[in-house]
């Protein structure tokens, strides 16, 4: 999806404490020898670890967001995980998300028809896509639920379903003409204590400041057999290659390798991971058991899949 005549998204920034010597190119070589690509990297320190290894070594990827625009976006050396190089202020980027972030990344606060009658099919597809795996009329919440059309839809079909979305026009339209459920709220707004069968997080991860915390706040709201279903676009894509990806509101760009790490680490277990050209699409279940760490070369990994579809 091109953003050219949309206004960038100018996400809050938090301090920025990182360093890094300015490379000679804007986005990543054409070269598919990884490690060597990886080297070729100018090195990238900050105070924030990754997120998901907890590595503090980093390499400059790109400056550049899809449109050309300054965007410094960064690769873990050691797990692959890409983020950008400087994370926005927490409470920024929530007042962001409540205000801005629809006129800015849609170019309106509230849904036009085009847009209402493509939530409304997404809403059937992933009803039709995860209804088989999930136990009837469970207790699901969708976070980010936008206009409320796939809340919408998995409540026709029995579910108890419910959303919050953090913008208030959405909210609003949600409630009000769609008459779906969604409450205005974010993440930290789902229940503690254990009682969802299924959350549902769909183009909202690669939003977040800190994903991982994301995971770990789903898992401790879901039963201990919930589940919970991740869609976000695929670094690894042709979709997403070097010349089409790094998009200025999304703080992480996930390959398959990395979000499902990411999600072992956190306390799950991938039931079935879905078909798609674009994205990844992965249904987790919570899980007890405690996964192997092995992140290492993830980072080449990460960037033989960016590189393979480059032009
Ligand atoms: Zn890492």
């Amino acid at each position: 999806m091109t953003q050219m005549a949309i206004p960038r998204p100018s996400l809050p920034r938090g301090s920025n404490n990182g360093t890094h010597n300015r490379p000679r190119f804007n986005n990543p070589p054409r070269a598919v020898h990884n490690r060597s690509l990886l080297d070729q990297l100018p090195s990238f320190s900050r105070q924030e670890a990754c997120d998901l290894c907890d590595a503090n070594a980093f390499r400059l990827l790109s400056q550049r967001d899809r449109d050309g625009r300054p965007l410094d976006t960064v690769i873990c050396e050691q797990c692959g995980l890409v983020c950008h190089a400087e994370l926005p202020d927490p409470i920024g980027l929530t007042a962001y998300y409540q205000t801005a972030y629809r006129q800015q990344y849609h170019g309106q606060r509230a849904p036009r028809p085009h847009r209402v009658i493509r939530a409304w099919k997404a809403g059937r597809h992933y009803l039709k896509l995860l209804r088989p795996f999930l136990p009837a009329g469970g207790h699901l919440c969708e976070v980010g639920a936008g206009l409320g059309a796939n809340v919408q839809a998995f409540s026709e079909a029995g579910f108890r379903a419910w959303g919050l979305e953090p913008g208030y026009d959405y909210a609003s339209y949600a409630r009000n003409v769609l008459r779906a459920d969604v409450r205005l709220g974010q993440l930290d707004d789902l229940p503690p204590n254990e009682c969802l069968d299924v959350v549902l997080l769909i183009h909202v991860i690669e939003h977040l400041r800190s994903p991982r915390a994301a995971l770990h706040r789903i898992r401790g709201a879901l039963r201990p057999w919930g589940l919970l279903y991740i869609e976000c676009p695929d670094l690894s894509t042709p979709h997403s290659a070097p010349h089409r990806c790094f998009h200025p509101a999304h703080i992480y760009d996930f390959t398959s390798e990395t979000l499902t790490r990411l999600a072992l680490r956190c306390g799950f277990r991938v039931v079935h991971s879905f078909r798609s050209d674009a994205h990844v699409s992965v249904l987790l279940q919570r899980s007890d058991e405690q996964e192997p760490d092995q992140v290492g070369g993830g980072a080449a990994r990460t960037l033989q899949g960016l590189n393979r579809f480059s032009r």
